[in-house]
């Protein structure tokens, strides 16, 4: 599980037209005070390395930052960040190398390209992007090889910025930037993001347009199609937790430690505003039902890329209801159709298309129905050397 802290709760110095955590902010519900001691503590017992996290981390003050990173190095040899990077400054590199931080910046593109990440006037939000170029390029420099995660709107994927898009991920690679991971922009159907949202075929046309680029590029890797094709051979044990049926009142990839010290469960999870707590038990009827119910009522019924999608994340389900698949479903399902077909030409036999499959899934059931969830690398193993001793028989 990993760890987010999140010293301020909510609170940034942006207002991404975007953000899936305005809902929090809308309610009152963003947090402005930090209860040191018990922030401290939490992180103490967190058990393992954890991501500083907000809305914006790097607006706690560097002693703040001092004291959560020193327990990062002392306890787990290193600490995570995720920042919009518009706040970074002398001070917080030397703290990065001081205490072995791994920084990751939110950041949509170069200029014109990130303006949906509004800093409150058109004049700030091009000061507050170019900070973060600075940012991205001065951590290159020093050696800290950043990862950066792009959302993917009308303001930078469509066939007009598909171009631009290219070049400057060509640059980041050049730079050093390590990885980039692309998220489909997160809207519920009330919501003011939706007008940025891109259609289907354009979040196709964009993603397909990043794989085909990503063959270019040497430093940089796109993890989703990594993630893509490791599941479609099989492997789910490194995948990101998208594709691991996650129990929204349990989130088992995050675990939130909000300022207060409280735990919460991933933001993505959060529609009405309120950090409900932490449920003690998981539970899996999500992935059960999914896999039973027709598509035309929000299942998954019949696609032959269930084990490895499962429906997708709960945070981005069709009407902001976790019982439902993913909203985006018809990108994912043509995403793994691509990489299906790659496989198969490399001589491959993908998951989807494996006669072992039905039998992976029902291994997979029986454990949802269990109330456990383990990675389905095993069954695969297993069932593919059955398969293959019945065959010599
Ligand atoms: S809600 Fe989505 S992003 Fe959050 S932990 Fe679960 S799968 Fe991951
Ligand atoms: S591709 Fe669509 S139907 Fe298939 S598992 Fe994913 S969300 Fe469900």
């Amino acid at each position: 599980m990993g760890i987010e802290v999140r010293p301020l709760g909510v609170k940034c110095n942006i207002q991404c037209r975007y953000c899936y955590q305005e809902p929090q902010r809308d309610a009152g519900n963003a947090r402005m005070m930090y209860d040191l001691p018990k922030l401290k503590k939490a992180v103490e017992e967190a058990g393992r390395a954890f991501t500083l996290f907000g809305g914006e981390p790097l607006l706690a003050p560097i002693p703040v930052l001092r004291e959560l990173l020193e327990i990062g190095l002392r306890k787990y040899g290193r600490t995570d960040m995720q920042t919009n990077g518009t706040l970074i400054k002398d001070a917080h590199i030397d703290l990065f190398r001081e205490f072995n931080v791994a920084v990751g910046v939110s950041v949509d593109g170069p200029d014109e390209l990130n303006d949906v990440r509004w800093a409150g006037s058109l004049a700030k939000t091009r000061e507050a992007t170019a900070k973060t170029h600075a940012a991205i390029k001065r951590l290159c420099e020093e050696g800290f090889n950043p990862t950066v995660i792009i959302t993917l709107h009308r303001g930078n994927a469509t066939a007009e910025h598909l171009p631009r898009m290219h070049e400057w991920l060509r640059e980041l690679d050049a730079m050093g930037v390590k990885s980039a991971r692309l998220h489909i922009l997160e809207v519920e159907d009330d919501d003011e993001a939706r007008g940025y949202a891109l259609t289907d075929d354009e979040n196709i046309a964009a993603f397909m347009g990043f794989a085909a680029l990503e063959k270019e590029l040497k430093n940089l890797s796109l993890d989703v199609f990594n993630d893509m094709r490791n599941l479609l051979a099989g492997d789910d044990t490194k995948a990101t937790c998208i594709w691991k049926a996650c129990d929204s009142y349990t989130t088992r990839a995050v675990r939130g430690i909000e300022g207060n010290g409280q735990s919460s469960n991933c933001g993505r999870t959060n529609k009405d505003g309120v950090d409900y707590v932490k449920s003690p038990q998981e539970g899996f009827e999500r992935y059960v039902s999914l896999y039973h119910t027709p598509f035309e009522y929000g299942g998954c019924k019949d696609c032959r890329f269930f084990l490895m999608c499962k429906g997708q994340c709960p945070g981005t389900a069709i009407d902001g209801d976790w019982r439902n698949r993913t909203r985006d479903c018809r990108v994912w399902f043509t995403m793994y159709e691509t990489l299906e077909q790659e496989a198969l030409a490399e001589g491959q036999t993908p998951l989807s298309l494996d006669p072992v499959r039905k039998q992976v899934e029902d291994r997979m059931l029986a454990a949802w129905l269990s109330g456990s969830n383990p990675d389905y690398y095993q069954a695969v193993l297993d069932a593919r050397a059955a398969a293959a001793a019945q065959h010599h028989e």
